[in-house]
């Protein structure tokens, strides 16, 4: 099922989520439908708070990009109450997008190799060195379940320019080709 994306500016993407245990919540389930919505979107990352699910788990799929990063090639996976437990190597700009913020692409350095401590989807436990576009994906996801957007890496100048296309996109104001969830107004 695809489910409705969480745009910019609603208080679930500015949360830390919380962390999956397991058989509390249909997790095969929720890993379809993230898959689904991320696909039908056109995006290779997709985090559980932004299809307003306050877990820790992201998915990617950043195989559409083994053209440019051969490390790309078949990179597909569920990451559960992932943690980074080390971040190293060079910083790299990369230009960046989210399904929760349609429109606005930005160069974000970040540096180049991750370790990472996750439960894959049968919640087995696995410690992985990324590094390239496949850190970089993971790092933007798990961003998100520390409530912290792709907009916050970037220089202030370059900010206050986006001021005006955040604020309508928040507004819903910004209409992209997927279905985004209706903004909750305050009673
Ligand atoms: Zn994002």
């Amino acid at each position: 099922m695809i489910l409705p994306i969480v745009r910019y500016g609603q208080t679930i993407l500015r949360l830390t989520a919380k962390p999956v245990e397991k058989d509390k919540i249909n997790i095969n389930e929720l890993i379809a439908n993230m898959y689904e919505t991320m696909y039908a979107a056109h995006g290779i990352g997709l985090a559980a708070p932004q299809v307003d699910v306050p877990f820790s788990l992201f998915v990617v799929d950043v195989d559409a990009f083994k053209k440019d990063y051969p490390d790309a090639e078949g990179f597909k996976r569920v990451f559960i109450n992932p943690e980074i437990i080390e971040e190293s190597g060079e910083e790299w700009f990369f230009n960046e997008g989210c399904l929760s913020v349609p429109e606005i692409h930005e160069d974000v350095k970040r540096k180049s190799t991750i370790v990472i401590r996750y439960l894959d989807e049968n919640f087995v436990e696995h410690t992985d060195t990324l590094s390239g576009i496949c850190a970089r994906v993971c790092q933007h996801e798990y961003d998100h379940l520390q409530g912290k957007m792709f907009v916050e890496r970037i220089s202030p100048l370059r900010r206050s320019f986006l001021k005006r296309k955040l604020n309508e996109i928040a507004n819903g104001k910004v209409l992209p080709d997927y279905k985004m969830k209706n903004i909750q107004r305050k009673r």
